[in-house]
């Protein structure tokens, strides 16, 4: 039994087991519990990053810039993002999991949605992700994005495969399989069809990234679709409760085909910007966007500064009107839907992922409670040494950077 203990007056909770067992100012809270200090903390659900790439957590450790500068989403993602994802193996994986997962738990982040790609290390690749949550405590949800952009058919089917290995063979109570496709312009109708059938085979869901430039809508129309979302759907490669990242270029009516077929968009704000890929200007007409963070650190607390910076500046109506306020919300429905558990509201019942966080502007956990384990005391981690987590992670990017130059 845990006591979250904010002090006289203040609302103060109770975990015993994996649930929230009471949440109220009485001093009679603490009876028999372990009492955890969070005087001058806010008590809140924990976070959830509804879309994100745990292999990306090395670049902010010196990533070697492009030789030539890109200037298009595609260059973009062919200078920098395709050559870091083939040169990672499954060492510098590890370093960059444990990193990404011990950086979110210390900002308050709970739950991680990952979208995974490394095409020279795809078998065994979840396992990687999966153990840095299981170890440090984290709730995760894994896919490998299978994709035919370097092997064809078959590296698209070695993907869902790993998919399918991981969501039969994982034992970890935290971490869960997704199927995962990487984007429609880079599969085939073939790769669609056979996610949703071996996502409905698992019971689980798909995780995509659809619209998120122009390049994407334009080859869904080469295809003969009316764009990525229509394809995917056509093709039965979303099965109801598929996680949809991004949707920049998602009209208000395609936007409302996706809620309708129970579908979850995800808003990475920070990405887009740093994509020039636009503002998805549509998704106010869905009653299901989560927060993502598309491989930027997991704190959703500067995300969603982010995303209220960029929804003003491009007059989206829920800037105005609090809807941009529910995107957190919606990321931990989305979770509990997805994993048959209540993430919210911070009540008797609920799972106890609760985070009591310092106040201020910087997102900084001092308790991380993750299913009823304590997981971050006292601004520390209970599982890992972030300084050796850390100095790993400084050791395996310094190899990543050869190996990228080399590609
Ligand atoms: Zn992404």
């Amino acid at each position: 039994m845990l006591w979250l203990d904010a002090g006289a007056g203040r609302t103060s909770v109770r975990i015993d087991g994996e649930r929230i067992a009471a949440v109220g100012a009485g001093a009679d809270l603490g009876a028999g519990a372990r009492r955890l200090d969070c005087a001058g903390a806010t008590i809140e659900p924990g976070a959830v990053n509804a879309h994100t790439h745990l292999y990306s957590g090395l670049a902010p450790l010196g990533m070697p810039a492009p030789d030539v500068a890109p200037q298009t989403f595609l260059q973009i993602l062919e200078r920098v993002w395709w050559r870091l994802d083939r040169a990672i193996d499954a060492a510098a994986l590890r370093a960059s999991a444990r990193l990404y997962v011990a950086e979110a738990l210390l900002a308050g982040t709970t739950s991680l949605c990952d979208h995974h790609e490394s095409p020279a290390f795809i078998e065994g690749s979840l396992d990687v992700l999966a153990d840095a949550a299981d170890e440090l405590g984290a709730r995760m949800f894994v896919c490998y994005g299978a994709t035919e952009r370097n092997g064809g058919l078959d590296e698209a089917r070695r993907g869902l495969a790993e998919c399918g290995r991981f969501a039969r063979d994982n034992r970890r109570s935290r971490v869960r399989a997704m199927v995962g496709l990487h984007a429609s312009f880079t599969v085939s109708d073939a790769t669609i069809r056979e996610a949703g059938a071996l996502a409905r085979e698992l019971g689980t869901v798909v995780h995509a990234h659809v619209a998120e430039a122009p390049e994407d809508v334009e080859d869904a129309k080469r295809r003969g679709h009316a764009g990525p979302i229509e394809r995917l759907l056509a093709l039965e490669g979303l099965p109801r409760g598929s996680v949809v990242a991004h949707g920049v270029h998602l009209d208000v009516a395609e936007v409302r085909r996706v809620d309708a077929a129970g579908l979850w968009l995800v808003q990475n704000p920070r990405s887009n910007e740093g994509n020039r890929v636009g503002y998805p200007a549509s998704l106010h007409a869905s009653a299901h966007v989560a927060l993502g963070t598309d491989g930027w650190a997991a704190d959703m607390a500067e995300e969603e500064r982010a995303l209220v910076r960029l929804a003003t500046a491009a007059g989206d109506p829920e800037a105005s009107t609090g809807g941009l306020a529910r995107r957190l919300a919606d990321g931990r429905r989305l979770v509990g839907e997805r994993a048959g558990i209540a993430l919210a509201p911070l009540a008797v019942g609920s799972t106890a992922d609760v985070v009591a966080l310092e106040r201020g502007p910087s997102s900084r956990a001092r308790h991380v409670v993750v299913d009823g384990e304590l997981v971050v005391e006292g601004g520390r981690l209970v599982h890992g040494d972030l300084e050796a987590i850390r100095g790993e992670a400084r050791e395996q990017a310094a190899r990543l950077w050869a190996r990228m130059r080399g590609i």
